[in-house]
């Protein structure tokens, strides 16, 4: 994987902004003066791409020549790193250290991204363009404790790793994770036989293809897939007591592996509170869905049109999942499936830049502000989208606004941007 080296003097906020980046909170200590740590290295994904995250140790900030140490930890990461980002306190301006380090930058000539950090409002983003006069291109201004601008940030960063191999699962860099789930007897095995029929793939020279044994690889149309838990499907095991509690633990342990869940429902049958049980389990899970509406040969032709009005109905809350209606029997329509998969994952991964998010926050305040109430109007300060898979939005406000306005913005957001697949988070942080 390309490696991405976190360089800084100490107390910048590397460690909160690699937290960010990595999108989890218990990976790193705070920076503790006096502390030595080695070098730590941890894996992220953004938009669809896998790189590793190399933090650099701590230093002690009152060391004698600390501008010196700093430099030459930094050479070392530096020296390892496919691209460097370079992390500066916008707060602070521009230290000695700083300076060693940028030296250090230029004689290396690997690409460099300029992390203005603790930018936490719109006033000291002036501050951040100071960091212009370091000479090495573009300062972005982020808050690595608040997410703000964390998102252009990395699009940044990814633009200076050299490109990793296409299609592959961003989590393992092996194939995409797929799993099939439904009620019994819905055709889940039968659409697996079908699909598994085109070509198994012989697994072991394949990089990155640790599969686990309940798991297969299959190639459709021309791409390698990692089948979750195809074990549960064609062993079916039968208990006289709690099957269903075992095969609903099963299903959500899938959805859990996933990164794409094809919920399979059979179109000869009304649909039932578990189908629909099931689909919001993978929205929950934050998995990008595909419907497969199976035995759909069993639908008369004259009926067809009106079940699938009726399935529009049933299902309006899961308008954004891309349908299929398919036959694993007869192979009706089963080249939609792949691509289907192919829509919902790149939903699933798509990235708003922010000015587009603030532009849209814009217009649609100006024509539709949230409701006065108790002679108060919360404004929308910022919107930011903190991750991709799912597409999660963070957006600032004066004050609390109402569950129907945050609705509204979800379902606008989804208008404007499609998300064909994918669950939409949206959180709103009052500032007090
Ligand atoms: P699972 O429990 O979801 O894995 O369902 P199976 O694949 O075992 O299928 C249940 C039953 O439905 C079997 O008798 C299949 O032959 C039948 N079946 C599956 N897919 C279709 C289909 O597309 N059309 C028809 N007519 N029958 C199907």
């Amino acid at each position: 994987l390309p490696v991405l080296a976190i360089v800084g003097r100490p107390n910048v906020g590397k460690s909160t902004l690699v937290n960010r980046i990595i999108g989890r909170r218990e990976a790193v200590v705070e920076d503790t003066p006096g502390v030595t740590r080695d070098r730590v290295s941890y894996d992220a994904n953004w938009g669809g791409r896998q790189f590793t995250v190399v933090d650099t140790g701590g230093w002690d900030p009152d060391a004698v020549g600390m501008a010196a140490k700093v430099a030459a930890q930094a050479e070392v990461a530096i020296m390892a790193a496919d691209a460097v980002l370079f992390v500066v306190d916008a707060t602070v301006g521009i230290t000695d250290a700083d300076e060693a380090v940028v030296r250090v930058l230029r004689k290396s000539g690997k690409p460099v991204v300029l992390a203005a950090n603790k930018v936490d409002d719109q006033r000291t983003e002036a501050e951040a363009m100071n960091l212009w006069s370091l000479g090495i291109g573009e300062p972005y201004p982020v808050s690595a404790m608040h997410g703000r601008g964390s998102g252009d940030l990395l699009d940044a960063v990814l633009a200076a790793l050299p490109e990793a191999p296409a299609e592959t699962d961003p989590q393992t860099g092996g194939p995409r994770r797929v799993a099939i789930v439904g009620k019994p007897n819905v055709g889940k095995s039968s659409l697996l036989n079908k699909v598994a029929k085109e070509d198994r793939v012989v697994v072991h020279d394949m990089a990155g293809t640790t599969v686990d044994p309940v798991d297969e690889l299959i190639n459709l149309g021309g791409q390698v897939w990692r089948f979750i838990d195809t074990a549960g499907i064609r062993r079916r095991v039968r208990t006289a007591s709690g099957h269903e509690y075992y095969a609903s633990l099963r299903t959500h342990g899938a959805i859990e592996r996933a990164e794409v869940v094809v919920v399979v429902v059979d179109a000869s049958e009304p649909m039932t509170e578990q189908d629909l049980r099931i689909m919001t389990a993978v929205e929950e899970a934050g998995k990008a869905l595909v419907i497969a509406f199976n035995k759909w040969d069993l639908v008369d032709e004259d009926r067809r049109y009106y079940l699938e009005r009726e399935i529009d109905r049933d299902l309006i809350q899961f308008r954004w999942a891309p349908r299929v209606n398919i036959s694993a029997f007869t192979g009706r329509h089963m080249e939609k499936l792949v691509p289907a998969i192919e829509a919902a994952l790149e939903g699933w991964q798509t990235r708003i830049p922010t000015g587009q998010l603030n532009a849209f926050l814009g217009r649609l305040v100006a024509a539709h502000p949230h409701p006065v109430r108790s002679g108060k109007q919360p404004k929308l300060l910022f919107g930011t989208q903190a991750s991709t898979m799912p597409p999660t939005f963070v957006i600032f406000t004066s004050g609390a606004i109402e569950p129907s306005y945050q609705r509204f913005i979800e379902r606008r957001l989804r208008e404007d941007f499609g998300f064909v697949g994918s669950p939409v988070h949206v959180a709103v942080r009052p500032r007090k």
